[in-house]
C-alpha cells in the first residue's frame, strides 16, 4: 500500500501540508508530476526554463530526504490510475489549482479514483481559498481594497509548517521519465542563455531572495517599488508561481523580521510598517487574481466588463512585432520589453506602462499583449497576467479608467528620473542627457549627434505621436463607454 502525492507547481519541502498530511498515513509515499497533458495554455518558453530547473532541484531535495520524484506524462486521470494500480495506493493527496483547466482535471481526477481510494485537496498555495472571500451579497468582489480588508478581518494566517525530513519509501519505485527527455529548455539558438545570471529557480532560490529582501529592500518597499532602476521589489513572484515558497511562508517572515514593524511591541497587520503593509497586501493582489478567475474563468480570453468586446481595435502586426521587440521608440517601453527578452522578467511599474502602451497607443488587443507575457515571463501566471492586462485594458476588475491614458515620457521621467534603467537595456540612448533620455526625438540634432544616436538609423523615431495616439485612443474608448 502506498500514498500518491499529486503535485502541480508545489515544489517545495517547507509549508507542505499534502506531504506531511501523507506521512501520516504511515504508509510509502509517491511524489508525482505529471507533464505534457493537453492544455489550451500551454506553458510558453520562458515558464518551461523554470519548470525544468525547479523539478530538478525539488527532485535532489527529495532524494536528500530519502524520496523521489517520479515524473510522468500524459492525461492525469490515465495516469494517476495506472500509477494508484501499480503502487496499490489507499489514498491521494494533491494541491488545488485554480485555473480553469485545472478545476476541470480536479472534478475528473476525483471523479474517476474517489471509487478507488480515498482523495483529497489542499490549498498550499494561496493566503485563502478563492471561494472563501466574498462581499455582504455573497457575490465575490471586483474591487481590491474591500477584498483586502475583509480578508484582513476575517482570517488568521496560519503559521507555515515545518520542512518535511523524511519520507517513507516504497520497495520499488515507479517508472519515472527522464526530465530531459521533455524537451524544457530551448534549443538553439538558447535565447534563456542569460536567466542563470537572475535566478536560480528552486526552494533555495526562493530562500535567498527573500533573505535579501528581507535584509534591507523591505524598509523601503512602499516608494522604491516603483522605480525599476532600484532593487526596490522581492523578485519572488516566479518561486511564487512554481509553489517553490508559499504566501503565508512570506506572511510570516515578514511578521519575524523587527525591521517590518514601527514598535516591536506589538505583532499584528495594524503596527507593520507602511512598507511591510504595503509588500503583504501586493501578495494579497495575487491572491485576489485567483479568486477573480475561480468566479469568472471567462477572463482570460474575454473582457470581464462585456461592453468591451466590441471595442474598435486596430490589428497591426508590425506594431505589436515592434513592441515585443522593444522598437517602439519610446525608450521606456523598450527598456522593459528587452528587459522582459534578456530575463524573463519585467519591473511591476514598467509592465503597466508597456501595457497600457500596447493597448491605448498603439490600440491592439490586450489579449496579444497576455499572450507574448504568457510566453516570455518566468512568472507567467493565468490569474496574475489576466488581472495585469485587462486592469491596463480598462476592461477588467478595479480597472484603470478607459480615460486614464499612462503618458510613457511623465511615467519615465517620474519614475526613472536619472534614466538608470534606461541606460541598462537601452544603450543606443546612454549618452544622452538625464532630461532628455526619455525622449530622444526632443533631443537637438547636435545633441543626437554628440551620443552618437541617428534617429532610424541607430534607435527608431517614435512608433506613434503620444497626443495623436491619447486622441485616437479616446475616441475608440468612447464607444465602449456606455
Ligand atoms: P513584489 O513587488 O516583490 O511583490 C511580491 C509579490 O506580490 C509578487 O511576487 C507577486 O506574487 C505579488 N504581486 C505583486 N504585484 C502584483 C499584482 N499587480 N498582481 C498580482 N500579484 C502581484 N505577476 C505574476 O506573478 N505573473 C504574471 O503573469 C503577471 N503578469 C502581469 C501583467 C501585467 C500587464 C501587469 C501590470 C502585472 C502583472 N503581474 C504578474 C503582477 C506584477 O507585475 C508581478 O507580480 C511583479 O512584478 C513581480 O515582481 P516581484 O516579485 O518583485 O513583486
Amino acid at each position: 500500500m502506498a500514498v500518491i502525492v499529486w503535485l502541480r507547481n508545489c515544489y517545495r519541502l517547507s509549508d507542505m501540508t499534502i506531504l506531511h498530511e501523507a506521512v501520516k498515513k504511515q504508509l510509502p509515499v509517491v511524489p508525482v508530476v505529471i507533464l505534457n497533458a493537453k492544455s489550451n495554455w500551454p506553458l510558453g518558453g520562458a515558464s518551461k526554463w523554470w519548470l525544468h530547473h525547479s523539478l530538478d532541484a525539488f527532485s535532489s531535495d527529495l532524494e536528500k530526504i530519502g524520496s523521489k520524484l517520479i515524473v510522468q506524462q500524459g492525461q492525469p486521470v490515465d495516469v494517476l490510475l495506472k500509477l494508484a494500480s501499480q503502487v496499490d495506493a489507499s489514498a491521494l493527496f494533491y494541491n488545488h489549482c485554480y485555473e480553469p483547466e485545472e478545476r476541470d482535471i480536479e472534478t475528473r481526477v476525483e471523479a474517476a479514483l474517489h471509487p478507488v481510494l480515498s482523495v483529497q485537496g489542499f490549498h498550499t498555495n494561496v493566503l485563502v481559498p478563492p471561494s472563501q472571500i466574498s462581499n455582504q451579497h455573497g457575490k465575490p468582489y471586483q474591487v481590491f481594497t474591500p477584498f483586502w480588508k475583509n480578508l484582513l478581518k476575517t482570517t488568521t494566517i496560519a503559521p507555515p509548517l515545518p520542512p518535511v525530513e523524511w519520507l517513507p519509501s516504497p520497495d520499488n519505485w515507479p517508472e519515472s521519465i527522464p526530465l530531459k527527455s521533455f524537451n524544457l529548455l530551448p534549443q538553439k539558438p538558447n535565447w534563456a542563455v542569460k536567466f542563470p545570471e537572475y535566478w536560480q529557480p528552486g526552494e533555495w532560490g526562493a530562500l535567498e531572495k527573500l533573505n535579501a529582501f528581507l535584509s534591507d529592500p523591505v524598509q523601503h518597499y512602499d516608494i522604491n517599488r516603483d522605480f525599476p532602476g532600484k532593487t526596490g521589489t522581492s523578485g519572488i513572484s516566479a518561486h511564487l508561481h512554481f509553489g517553490e515558497i508559499s504566501p503565508r511562508q512570506l506572511w510570516h517572515a515578514v511578521f519575524s523580521c523587527k525591521s517590518a514593524f514601527n514598535h516591536a511591541t506589538d505583532a499584528t497587520f495594524s503596527a507593520l510598517t507602511q512598507d511591510a503593509k504595503r509588500y503583504l497586501s501586493e501578495i494579497g493582489w495575487r491572491d485576489f487574481g485567483y479568486q477573480l478567475l475561480f468566479h469568472f474563468p471567462e477572463t482570460p480570453e474575454k473582457p470581464l466588463r462585456a461592453q468591451f468586446e466590441k471595442f474598435p481595435w486596430k490589428v497591426n502586426a508590425s506594431h505589436l512585432k515592434q513592441w515585443q521587440s522593444g522598437e517602439t521608440g519610446y525608450p521606456i517601453v523598450d527598456a522593459g520589453m528587452r528587459q522582459l527578452w534578456q530575463t524573463g522578467w519585467m519591473h511591476n511599474r514598467v509592465r503597466m506602462i508597456v501595457a497600457s502602451f500596447l493597448v491605448k497607443h498603439l490600440l491592439q488587443p490586450w489579449q496579444d499583449g497576455a499572450a507574448w507575457f504568457w510566453d516570455t515571463l518566468v512568472d507567467a501566471d493565468l490569474a496574475s497576467n489576466t488581472l495585469g492586462w485587462q486592469w491596463a485594458g480598462g476592461c477588467g476588475a478595479d480597472a484603470a479608467p478607459y480615460f486614464r491614458i499612462f503618458n510613457p515620457i511623465l511615467q519615465s521621467r517620474k519614475f526613472d528620473p536619472m534614466g538608470t534603467y534606461i541606460r541598462q537595456w537601452v544603450p543606443e540612448v546612454a549618452k544622452l542627457p538625464d532630461h532628455k533620455i526619455h525622449a530622444p526625438w526632443e533631443a537637438t540634432p547636435a545633441l543626437l549627434r554628440a551620443a552618437g544616436i541617428g534617429l532610424n538609423k541607430t534607435y527608431p523615431p517614435p512608433i506613434v505621436e503620444h497626443q495623436w495616439a491619447r486622441n485616437r485612443a479616446l475616441e475608440a474608448f468612447n464607444i465602449v463607454k456606455t
